[in-house]
């Protein structure tokens, strides 16, 4: 990997000379906070509900599922995949913050579908190391959705399963299809 890869186009443009994209955001930060106002909530999320899915930059996960701020915990990664730091931060969101409900959220066209395991094997031959974690690569999004549901229904961290819910959201028309589990 290099850190000198080119901008895409119009986002050198888009930003002032001299600054980063980083600078681009803290100055929109700083706007953000002037009209800002504290809403006066605990950590709790209203809706009791964690949503994990992909980090893919085309899902607006609060526009998508029509949520406010302080609704629910969102967990994001590479592929919405249900790792053992999700189920860390699934454990905790349930056991310490009282959501009762999950959602699992994968799309279509994830960069995961384009991947499969030998992306650890380049890694190693490339820094001499092998990661310890897995790629978590799959070609079909319906079965891996499914096994990040059976993944949470059978963790012994977790206090509620009974409503565990997986989809695959259309980057093209903005729907959300459920996966049956079975
Ligand atoms: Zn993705």
């Amino acid at each position: 990997m290099t850190t000198s890869a080119p901008l895409p186009s119009g986002t050198e443009a888009a930003m002032s000379a001299g600054s980063t994209v980083t600078d681009r955001l803290v100055g929109a930060n700083s706007r953000y906070a002037a009209a800002f106002s504290d809403p006066g909530m605990d950590a709790r999320p209203v809706l009791k509900v964690a949503v994990v899915a992909c980090m893919d930059a085309r899902l607006d996960l609060h526009a998508a599922l029509g949520l406010e701020l302080g609704d629910c915990h969102t967990i994001r990664n590479a592929g919405g995949v249900v790792t053992d730091d999700v189920i860390r931060s699934l454990t905790i969101s349930q056991r310490a913050l009282g959501t009762r409900s999950v959602v699992l959220i994968h799309h279509t066209g994830c960069g995961l579908e384009s991947l499969t395991e030998d992306f650890r094997h380049e890694l190693e031959m490339e820094v001499g190391q092998r990661p310890a974690w897995a790629v978590e690569a799959f070609r079909d999004v319906e079965q891996d959705v499914r096994q990040s549901m059976q993944r949470v229904r059978t963790s012994p961290f977790l206090v509620e399963t009974g409503d565990v819910r997986g989809f695959v959201f259309d980057v093209r028309t903005g729907l959300l299809r459920e996966i049956d589990p079975a």
